[in-house]
């Protein structure tokens, strides 16, 4: 295992959704022979084949692949690991995950043959596929699980390179602390934190009267503006960006609002990912039907925030023009 070592892994990508698409292409365009796995008249053949890939079902297109990308939804991964993977991939293949949780949560216990690796891009697949595009990358963290071979980190650090990763920042991490940190992210700040906070704030404004219109501004659109200056610069340069007041304002009232009780809870959130308890949930919940994550959706959408926000953005037309650009990629 030597970092001078060039692999050029015959590819399979399983799953040609957000992630699965975006590395499909990234990796053929980085010169690899890339195929794609996925269930004959499933909802994204059509596009894969439209973008010029040879599209297989599942136990046909890994056969002969040196490396597999699992990249389906994280619950169906054990059922296509047991049915169809665990039988047709080739002796000694590499198995790689976008995420960690089936192996870490040992739902998916991979044969003893095979390399298994992680590579995860911090960020959608949408931005992995627009980053590379445009020359740059998204930072990529990767993981060895099992090294049969003696080259998984090589494998690793090539399909990471393959994507774009390398342009930005490669990291390496376990299995164990990718799958517990993108859990604890995605549930505490990035999504679950962030849209519950903004819900809050645009309730609080028009429960004391203010227009909603103003309110969608001030709590929504504006939030990308900040997020934004966190991005280039942390919280220094939105600091040196906003006024003395929104200064002032901000380190007398962030702390009021995100309290120590706010913490306390974000550790009981990390405490019941670290245990399984999460986990064990979401399974129980995706195999009964996803009665409760359908209300949950449901009522996301029914919150009147999201009204208001779709007569505003409506008026941006260069909106619709970047979303349905999105889309076509996604
Ligand atoms: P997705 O829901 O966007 O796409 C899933 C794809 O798998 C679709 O093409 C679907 O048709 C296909 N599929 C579903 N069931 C299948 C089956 N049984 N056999 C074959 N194909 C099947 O999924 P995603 O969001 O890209 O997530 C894929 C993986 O990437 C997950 O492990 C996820 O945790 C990880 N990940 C996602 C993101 C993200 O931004 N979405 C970021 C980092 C990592
Ligand atoms: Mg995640």
């Amino acid at each position: 295992m030597t970092s001078s070592t060039s692999l050029q892994p015959k590819i399979t990508i399983v799953g040609y959704g957000s992630q699965g698409r975006a590395h499909a292409l990234n990796l053929r365009d980085s010169g690899f022979d890339v195929t794609v796995g996925l269930r004959p008249g499933g909802p994204t053949e059509a596009k894969a084949q439209a973008d010029g890939f040879v599209v297989k079902a599942p136990a046909e297109a890994v056969k002969d692949a040196d490396l597999v990308a699992v990249l389906t939804p994280d619950m169906v991964q054990q059922k296509l690991y047991e049915d169809v993977l665990h039988a047709n991939l080739k002796q000694g293949a590499v198995l790689l995950f976008a995420h960690g949780l089936n192996v870490h949560f040992d739902m998916i216990k991979p044969r003893e043959d095979l390399d298994v690796i992680l590579v995860a891009p911090k960020g959608p697949g949408a931005l992995v596929r627009r980053e590379y595009e445009i020359g740059r990358g998204v930072p990529c963290i990767y993981a060895v699980y099992q090294d049969k071979s003696g080259q998984a980190e090589q494998f690793a650090l090539t399909y990471a390179g393959g994507l774009g990763g390398a342009r930005a920042n490669i990291i390496k991490t376990t299995f164990k602390e990718e799958t517990e940190t993108d859990l604890f992210g995605e549930q505490a700040v990035l999504c679950g934190g962030a849209s519950s906070l903004v819900q809050a704030g645009f309730e609080t404004l028009v429960e004391a009267g203010y227009q909603p219109e103003i309110a969608y501004y001030e709590v929504l659109h504006e939030l990308k503006l900040i997020v934004d200056l966190f991005y280039e610069g942390g919280v220094t340069r939105m600091l040196e960006f906003i006024s003395e007041t929104a200064q002032y304002g901000d380190f007398v009232s962030g702390p009021r609002v995100i309290d120590a009780s706010v913490k306390a809870r974000m550790k009981d959130v990390l405490t019941d990912i670290q245990n399984g308890t999460f986990v064990r949930n979401w399974k129980a919940e995706y195999d009964a039907g996803l009665p409760n994550y359908k209300k949950f959706q449901q009522a996301d959408k029914d919150h009147a925030i999201e009204k208001v926000g779709a007569e505003l953005r409506a008026k941006m037309v260069w909106l619709q023009a970047n979303t349905q650009n999105d889309a076509a990629k996604a």
